[in-house]
C-alpha cells in the first residue's frame, strides 16, 4: 500500500525546521543552502547536522543519520512504520484522515483480462490451447469416439 504522489509531495515538503522546532531543536546556523543544527540522533558538541533547504533532507556529517522529515518524526515519536509516519506528518500538515484514505492506492488484484493483457504470449497460448482442442475434438470425431 502507498499513498499518491501528491500527498507524499505535500508531506515531504513540510520543512524539517519545523519539525526540529517542535521537538526543541533550533538550529546553530544557517545559510543560503543549509540549517546547522546539534545532531539528535548522537551525542556532539560541534554542530554535523544539516539540512538542505531545498531538498528537505537531513544529513548528519558525523554518524550518518539522515532522511526526511517523515523520517524524523519516525524516530522522534518511535514510529514502527513508514506508512504510519507518513500519516503522522500529514495529520500535522492538516490533511484530514478523509482525505488521506481517499489519498490510498490500495494494489488490487488484476482482471484476468489485465493478466492476460499484461502478457500477449498469454494470449497466444490460450489461442494455441483452443486450437489444439478443437484439432483434436474433430480428430476423434473422424475415428468414430466421443469427442467429449
Ligand atoms: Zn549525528
Amino acid at each position: 500500500m502507498m499513498f499518491s504522489p501528491e500527498l507524499m509531495r505535500r508531506v515531504l515538503a513540510y520543512p524539517i525546521e519545523k519539525a526540529l522546532k517542535s521537538f526543541g531543536y533550533l538550529p546553530v546556523r544557517r545559510n543560503a543552502r543549509a540549517l546547522v543544527f546539534i545532531c539528535p540522533f548522537h551525542a556532539e558538541k560541534t554542530a554535523s547536522f544539516r539540512v538542505n533547504r531545498r531538498s528537505n533532507q537531513y544529513l548528519c556529517q558525523a554518524c550518518g543519520a539522515g532522511g526526511s522529515v517523515v523520517r524524523i518524526y519516525k524516530e522522534f515519536e518511535n514510529i514502527a512504520d513508514e506508512m504510519t509516519a507518513i500519516a503522522h506528518v500529514a495529520h500535522i500538515i492538516g490533511i484530514s484522515s478523509k482525505e488521506l484514505r481517499l489519498q490510498r492506492n490500495v494494489p488490487r488484484q488484476l482482471t484476468y483480462a489485465e493478466r492476460m493483457d499484461a502478457d500477449p504470449a498469454r494470449w497466444r497460448a490460450k489461442l494455441d490451447w483452443q486450437q489444439r482442442t478443437r484439432d483434436d475434438r474433430k480428430a476423434k470425431l473422424l475415428r468414430g469416439e466421443d469427442p467429449w
